[in-house]
């Protein structure tokens, strides 16, 4: 491509709001464009790189024997209704009426549809397994659309079902699909870890998160260096190290408390230890007031305050002042387990129930409590883990200190068993002649956030640095003087030898400085670059990296040999 043709309208601005270097570089590059909060395009070299990334996944899936597909974005109404999630997938759903009044959403995800579509027409074990995959635009209306291609409200994801016969089945396809998913993003060149997740509004009981390190990540993974055991922060079993502590009960106390209002405070007003704080929080639970209590130096995991409740994420929320005093009678800051409302939901993480004498709030403004101990002072229902883990937090495997590092979620895995084929009817006749549901897995990987992720991992302060496998184009020639004749000529000579040899080339034929050509080069991050200066005449050139500061001449004759090399040295073929 001629750079002097190419639609390619590179930013010297920023927006404010492009706050992490791949939101950032991708505008800068032309390689996005914004319409509205989440929404973007992908302009002609963005767009390059999304296919080079669908190619390598659309090669592991089909590799793994999944087939390709492509479904409507539009999906009725009724079928989320069967499965419950018309209900329970809350507002991230984008949802629409037809002209009569008909409702439909723009699919956030397949799996009711892929349950539908195969319902009929696969009615016998011996049709199974099956796996089917596309790669589409997904529609997710999401809280906080941010970061760019990171989380976007429309974003390309390959999603793939399988269908199954038994579990046995289902966990031979999900073993594929995992060893599938670490050949994509090792060929993508990225620096990532497999985790165990929380299942959330997809169901089922074992899901892995396939998590691109790097600081910007919205997801935060526990890990263990010294067995394999990893998980994301919501998931991750917490150890929590009980305490010595007395034993003994003592007498329940109210002390006034009107000026302590931080845990720090308190901490050194009653002369105790953090963790004695029993922290109790209100939260709103689908509308109703729910008390949860953890000890005061840990802070609550929702998500496993959500699967205790039996909750979608979105159904529960802090409750307002409003909501805290009706059921305290006091302000906020004073909420504890002892004389709250009657019929007051209170549940308590398991560790609470071990510390003796704990400081709690007096649920009267400017009043604690303390020596309060449950069992004697108060009860509810009892949770096993409700605690956020920790760095340092021992490895619920082999008891080793845990490390936290930040992560971009680029693809997830489901084992989902049976929770779409029974609630959609899915059966298919076993070796018995009996009706059995299928047992089903479901798997994404984000296409656009994967492009994201990459540029995260591969980038410095003068632009993207694209493995090659990701680039969008492979070489670029810089022409230092367009308008030198030898040099343009060599320029357009060497253009058409390396298009020829099937090396994608970007040809800097600009009337610009050469400085901007320099700056742009760097900018897109294309991997191999060619420059024809001076020495055009001689026959002799610039070769460089993008990846490294060495630059050396080298004569034409060369530069195939060269090129060969890094593509080799890529795991490429040319
Ligand atoms: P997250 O926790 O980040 O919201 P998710 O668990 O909702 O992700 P899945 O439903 O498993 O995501 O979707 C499969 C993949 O699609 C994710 O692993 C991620 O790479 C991608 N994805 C999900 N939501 C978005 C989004 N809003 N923008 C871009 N990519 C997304
Ligand atoms: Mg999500």
């Amino acid at each position: 491509m001629r750079m002097s043709k190419m639609y390619m309208p590179t930013l010297r601005e920023v927006p404010s709001e492009a706050e992490i270097p791949s939101h950032q570089l991708l505008l800068r590059a032309g390689m996005i464009r914004k319409l509205v909060s989440g929404v973007y395009s992908y302009l002609p070299l963005g767009y390059r790189t999304i296919r080079k990334v669908e190619q390598v996944v659309r090669e592991e899936m089909d590799r793994a024997g999944s087939q390709e597909l492509l479904m409507s974005a539009i999906q009725p109404r009724e079928l989320w209704e069967a499965s419950g999630r018309w209900a329970n997938f809350g507002p991230e759903m984008w949802r629409l009426k037809d002209r009569n009044d008909r409702e439909f959403c723009l699919g956030p995800t397949h799996e009711e549809y892929f349950t539908d579509l195969v319902k009929d027409e696969i009615r016998s074990y011996k049709q199974l397994p099956l796996n089917l995959y596309q790669i589409q635009t997904k529609y997710r209306d999401e809280k906080r659309p941010r970061f760019g291609l990171m989380r976007c409200r429309e974003f390309i994801m390959k999603d793939a079902y399988s269908f199954d016969i038994d579990d046995d089945g289902m966990r031979e396809a999900y073993q594929k699909m995992w060893d599938a998913y670490d050949a994509i993003f090792t060929r993508l060149k990225l620096d990532y870890k497999v985790v165990q997740g929380d299942t959330g509004a997809m169901g089922g009981k074992i899901s892995h998160e396939f998590m691109a390190m790097s600081d910007v990540g919205e997801g935060v993974v526990a890990y263990c260096d010294h067995c394999d055991f990893a998980a994301t922060d919501e998931k991750s079993a917490v150890v929590y190290k009980t305490r010595e502590h007395s034993r003994e009960q003592l007498q329940m106390e109210r002390v006034k408390t009107p000026e302590v209002k931080t845990i720090d405070a308190l901490v050194e007003f009653f002369g105790t230890e953090k963790y004695v704080f029993g922290k109790s929080l209100v939260y709103s639970v689908q509308g109703n007031p729910v008390v949860v209590m953890v000890p005061g130096d840990r802070e609550l995991n929702e998500t496993k305050l959500a699967n205790f409740l039996g909750a979608a994420g979105h159904e529960i929320e802090m409750a307002d002042e409003d909501m805290i005093i009706a059921i305290t009678g006091a302000n906020k800051g004073f909420t504890g387990p002892v004389g709250l409302k009657e019929g007051t939901r209170l549940i308590v993480d398991k560790r609470v129930t071990e510390i003796a004498n704990l400081v709690v709030g007096g649920n009267e403004t400017d009043y604690h409590l303390k020596n309060v101990n449950f069992g004697r002072d108060f009860t509810g229902e009892v949770a096993d883990d409700l605690l956020m883990v920790v760095e340092g937090d021992s490895c619920p495997v082999c008891g080793e200190p845990l490390r936290l590092a930040r992560g971009i979620e680029v693809g997830n895995i489901f084992q989902l068993g049976t929770k779409y084929s029974t609630s959609l009817g899915a059966t298919f006749l076993d070796v018995n002649g009996k009706e059995k549901p299928f047992v089903m897995g479901s798997y994404g990987v984000g296409i656009s956030r994967t492009v994201a992720a990459i540029v995260e991992q591969y980038h410095d302060e003068k632009g993207i640095n694209w493995p090659l496998v990701a680039a969008p184009y492979h070489a670029i020639i810089t022409v230092v003087n367009s308008r030198n004749e030898e040099q343009a000529e060599l320029g357009e000579k060497l253009y058409s030898m390396l298009t020829s040899f099937g090396v994608e080339t970007l040809l800097d034929d600009r009337n610009e400085r050469v400085g901007v050509k320099f700056n742009d080069r760097d900018l897109i991050g294309v991997p191999v670059q060619i420059t024809v200066g001076k020495k055009a005449a001689e026959g002799v050139i610039e070769f460089s990296l993008r990846s490294s500061d060495n630059k050396e001449e080298i004569t034409v004759d060369k530069l195939k040999g060269r090129i060969e090399g890094v593509f080799a040295e890529a795991g490429l073929k040319l």
